[in-house]
């Protein structure tokens, strides 16, 4: 396993807080990760590599691995760290900013796997990112901190229920890996952190689906029928969500998976009467 403490210490570099470099540190944690990855012969993306430490463990399984790193200094360090590597390419990047074509286009549009201990003031906007697109995962492991994967874990009427939750659980089965304490990284965080497992249930992409939960959970506390007047304006909603077999006075956080599948589909039927 790549020393992150002692390149740090021989580059003199700090970490750098701002961008939530807390470098792995725990053997054991690395190696679940890359297992229940199963990259064998597989493209996997890395987003933050920071100094390498999954990412050469990634390449000595992976068929191709590519890894965006915001910070240029990490990259450069990375280029030399994993020159041996000739199946991994670095892309010096901010991730949010990186478009879906250009992810697409790093595995020549082939299907791939995610596997990444996530800088945690990105975590849900990149997981979203990947999820709610029709890019090609198979699946993801992603560390995170514990309270951003209690959002994608919670079912309905749970406080952390939201639009994350269903839009991940559409497309994936997630579940819980693993729970680590700050110990294990370099310097310690102060949260605690959790690997989650999300595998494809489904490669349909739907937009409608994703628009139509997020609607449904733009204004939390207002009934369905005001969040969907957003999409089919105001007089169909009652009609709309009625026709998905729903209370037009429910609340988006009763819904379950189904309902919302339900009023996708009833809002595409609308929309395209
Ligand atoms: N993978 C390494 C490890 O496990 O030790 C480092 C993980 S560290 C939690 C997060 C990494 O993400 C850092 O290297 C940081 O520079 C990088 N990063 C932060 N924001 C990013 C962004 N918007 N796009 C790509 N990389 C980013």
């Amino acid at each position: 396993m790549i020393d992150s403490k002692k390149i740090i210490r021989e580059l003199g570099v700090e970490p750098n807080k701002a961008l939530g470099q807390n470098f792995l540190i725990d053997e054991p944690a690395l190696e679940r990760m890359v297992e229940a990855a199963e990259a064998k012969g597989k493209n996997v993306l890395e987003i933050g590599p920071g100094l390498g430490v999954l990412t050469d463990a990634l390449a000595n399984e992976a068929k191709r691995v590519a890894a965006v790193e915001i910070d240029s200094k990490m990259a450069a360090v990375l280029t030399d760290t994993l020159r041996e590597h000739a199946n991994t390419v670095i892309v010096n990047r901010d991730f949010l900013k990186l478009p879906i074509r250009d992810i697409e286009a790093l595995f020549g549009g082939e299907s791939f796997t995610v596997c990444a201990n996530l800088p945690y003031y990105i975590t849900s906007e990149a997981a979203v990112k990947l999820i709610d697109s029709h890019l090609s995962i198979d699946r993801m492991v992603l560390m995170m901190q514990k309270e951003a994967a209690d959002h994608f874990l919670a079912g309905p009427k749970q406080k952390c229920y939201t639009a994350v939750s269903v839009i991940s659980q559409h497309y994936y089965s997630v579940s819980e890996l693993m729970q680590l304490s700050p110990s294990s990284y370099y310097p310690e965080p102060a949260v605690h952190s959790c690997v989650l497992l999300f595998e494809r249930k489904t490669h349909e992409y739907d937009p409608l689906y994703s628009k139509t939960v997020k609607a449904a959970f733009s204004m939390r506390r207002k009934t369905l029928k005001n969040n969907i007047a957003n999409l089919v304006g105001k007089a169909f909603a009652a009609e709309v969500i009625e026709s998905a077999g729903l209370s037009y006075s429910a609340r988006a956080e009763e819904l379950t998976s189904d309902d919302f599948m339900r009023l996708s589909d009833a809002v595409k039927a609308f929309l395209e009467a």
